[in-house]
Formats: structure tokens, C-alpha cells, sequence
């Protein structure tokens, strides 16, 4: 499926919203180096166990495939294709660091763990440059739905998502 880049670009999330996006709950994303053509996608979960209180974990998608088609080509999970999507675990986030799973089958040195890691840091510290764009792909950052709504897609909220993120 291509999209238009113009349909692309109603799914990025501005540098001072990607903290609050990356950690609103279920969030996926893709983060893409214009200069380079490199991207990866992530999902970045909240646990719902209580052993597990404030723990995100961070899955990376892993499909090489994915990775070689152009943007326009391979950014938004909807239902014909998300199972093209292979996430796989490679850590997670406590007190607003990021740590690799030694549970992990993606080994600490490897290339998706250290551009998460990079991505991590610098997202806390509003440095993403400006070359790395930060796209939402199509689903909820809080509860996971696919968005509908234009507003939705601007924001990467769905309507009731967004009400309660009003409200805090
Ligand atoms: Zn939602």
C-alpha cells in the first residue's frame, strides 16, 4: 500500500510531543532518517501487572522487508497488513531510562537496540534532530485503536483518549 507523502506527513508528531507520545500507554511508531533513508518501528507498551508498575517494554520491528521499502511505502499498520509488522521484545523503560532485556533475543549490541537507546535519550531531552522524523502509524498512543478521525490522526490521540488526556 502507498500513501501519499502528504498522507504521511499528517501522521508526525512534533519534537515536544514525542515523550508524551512514546510513553502515553501503547504507542507505536516509526522513526525515520530522511537523510539516510533508515527507519525502524517501535511499539512501547505500559504494563498492566502490578509487579511490573511503571515499566514500559519496547518492541522493535524486526521484518527486514519492511525496512528496505521507502516511507511512503511501509509506515501505517492497518488490518490488511499488520501482521507484516514482527515486533519483537528487546527492553524496557523504568524511571525514564532505558534498559536492554537480557530476555531479549536481540543481543545489547545490536542495531535496534542501540538506535532505541539513542532514540530514548535524546527524545527525553527534546534533541531529536531535526533530519530524524517521528511518525505515528495510525494507532492510538494510548490504548492501541487504529485512528479514524483526521483530528485523531493529527494529534496520534483517538476521541476518547485525547478527552482523558485533557483532563490530566
Ligand atoms: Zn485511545
Amino acid at each position: 500500500m502507498t500513501t501519499t507523502r502528504q498522507e504521511v506527513e499528517k501522521h508526525l508528531i512534533s519534537r515536544d510531543k514525542q515523550k508524551e507520545f512514546m510513553l502515553a500507554g501503547n504507542s507505536r511508531f516509526t522513526i525515520y532518517n530522511s537523510k539516510s533513508g533508515n527507519k525502524f518501528s517501535f511499539r512501547v507498551k505500559k504494563s498492566k501487572k502490578d509487579k511490573f508498575k511503571g515499566i514500559f517494554f519496547v518492541e522493535v520491528d524486526t521484518n527486514l522487508e519492511n525496512r528496505k521499502r521507502i516511507l511512503e511505502e511501509k509506515i501505517f499498520e492497518d488490518n490488511k497488513i499488520k501482521h507484516s509488522f514482527q515486533y519483537n521484545y528487546v527492553g524496557y523503560i523504568k524511571n525514564e531510562r532505558y534498559i536492554h532485556s537480557g530476555k531479549s533475543k536481540l543481543s545489547e549490541d545490536s542495531e535496534y537496540n542501540k538506535v532505541f537507546d539513542w532514540l530514548f535519550r535524546n527524545v527525553c531531552a527534546n534533541m531529536i534532530p531535526d533530519e530524524m522524523e517521528f511518525f505515528h502509524n495510525n494507532h492510538c498512543a494510548r490504548c492501541g485503536k487504529t485512528l479514524r478521525v483526521p483530528e485523531s490522526i493529527v494529534s496520534g490521540f483517538g476521541p476518547e483518549c485525547e478527552k482523558i488526556r485533557n483532563r490530566s
